[in-house]
């Protein structure tokens, strides 16, 4: 869809919700076209999101992802010009408040910030109003790229649990999903949506950034850890499990961070932490994914921990930055996903991941399309790559790769 088909449709939608006696703010990115949809700034989009909501009292929520980005549409019950004031409060004052744009519409017509008494926004780069700078094309698109990629970028890699909140925000932006929760569609999901993944998602950015050293030195303090943080998870989604599988590999991707400076210690750090998993294997399989991988003699999730996430770090991420479509095919074809096996069997498993594997080497990444379609018509899912695919943008944050 073009960025002009995605305005006209925003318009619509727009005046639909115009139709409703409430007043509706829209979270979308303030950056330019070529990067709307760039993880980076749908991050910003949801820590907009975040912010907003501690400061407004929620009625309904949407959204969408387009051409023009992931677009947050939250509807309230205070008057347009108290609900602009507080978005001009966040637009003006949050550090990443310049990267976000929070319009407000009641009955249909959107408040201005002329409307409060408050100046129009300002250039990133040059401090003159923006709106002039735009229409004069003032600065090179390119140097406008970089500033808003560079801040959201510098935000997010403050702290582990933001950056571990990108990893995931990026899984759940993608344009097919695989059987998945996603954006447009909950995939072949009947549970839970899109908000239920953002509700959790909240949650766990904020507990990550509790993990402390002491943690990564000692499995079994990360496994309570990890259990504290599960049950944070199934609080905010009323008993669902939407990140368990991407908790188990963020702690140990981010203890890794935090024990070992370059790649190769940080995986041996990771087999040394995950030999305790070992035990699992042992014990009556309790899990289907334990269960599965004793069947199966597959190589799970589990068994690429065990290998301290070594494909991880070496294959997958150094490929993050081709398309969407080319990084899930190596997923999928590499994965022995056991939540696809779940709802499958064996052999049909083996059939995507030959099929993606085909796919890669002919280079035909636009025959992913048929694929997904594959998941959804058969009702099968890939909870377990979206995971891998959240821990490799996590980790390509970290590694300046993104
Ligand atoms: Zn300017």
């Amino acid at each position: 869809m073009s960025i002009l088909e995605a305005r006209e449709r925003r318009g619509l939608k727009m005046k639909a919700l115009a139709s409703s006696s409430l007043t509706w703010i829209t979270i979308k990115a303030n950056a330019i076209s070529s990067i709307r949809l760039h993880p980076l700034m749908s991050s910003m989009v949801v820590i907009a999101y975040d912010e907003l909501l501690n400061t407004i009292p929620l009625c309904k929520q949407e959204a969408t992802l387009d051409a023009e980005g992931l677009v947050i549409y939250v509807a309230t019950n205070l008057s347009g010009i108290e609900a602009k004031k507080r978005c001009v409060s966040m637009e003006e004052n949050h550090p990443i408040g310049r990267l976000v744009d929070l319009d407000v519409f009641e009955g249909g017509s959107s408040i201005s910030r002329s409307e409060l008494g408050i100046a129009p926004r300002l250039c990133f780069l040059c401090e003159q109003m923006a709106a002039q700078c735009v229409r004069s094309k003032t600065h090179d698109i390119s140097l406008i790229e970089a500033y808003s990629l560079k801040e959201a970028r510098d935000y997010l890699l403050k702290t582990q649990g933001r950056s571990a909140m990108f990893g995931m925000v990026a899984e759940l932006t993608r344009f097919r999903t695989y059987g998945c929760v996603g954006v447009m569609h909950s995939g072949v999901h009947t549970d839970m949506d899109f908000f239920t993944y953002l509700a959790s998602l909240r949650v766990l950015w904020h507990q990550f950034d509790l993990m402390d050293h002491q943690m990564t030195g000692n499995f079994t303090q990360l496994r309570a850890f990890g259990q504290r943080i599960e049950a944070h998870m199934f609080e905010a989604t009323y008993g669902k499990n939407t990140h368990k599988g991407a908790i188990f590999l963020l702690l140990f991707a981010i203890s890794a961070d935090m024990a070992k400076k370059s790649i190769q210690k940080r995986i041996e750090h990771i087999r040394w932490l995950a030999s305790e998993v070992k035990k699992d294997f042992d014990q009556t399989p309790l899990t289907y994914g334990l269960f599965a991988s004793k069947s199966y003699s597959i190589v799970s999730i589990r068994h690429l921990v065990l290998d301290g996430l070594s494909w991880v770090y070496q294959t997958l991420v150094p490929k993050i930055g081709v398309s969407e479509d080319e990084l899930m095919a190596n997923i999928i074809s590499c994965i022995d996903d056991t939540t696809t096996l779940k709802r499958s069997d064996l052999a049909t498993l083996r059939f995507l991941q030959s099929w993606a594997k085909e796919l890669l080497s002919r280079r035909e990444y636009d025959s992913m399309k048929e694929l997904d379609d594959y998941y959804m018509k058969h009702r099968l899912s890939s909870g377990g790559c979206a995971d891998i695919y959240a821990l490799a943008y996590y980790i390509a944050l970290r590694e300046g790769k993104v």
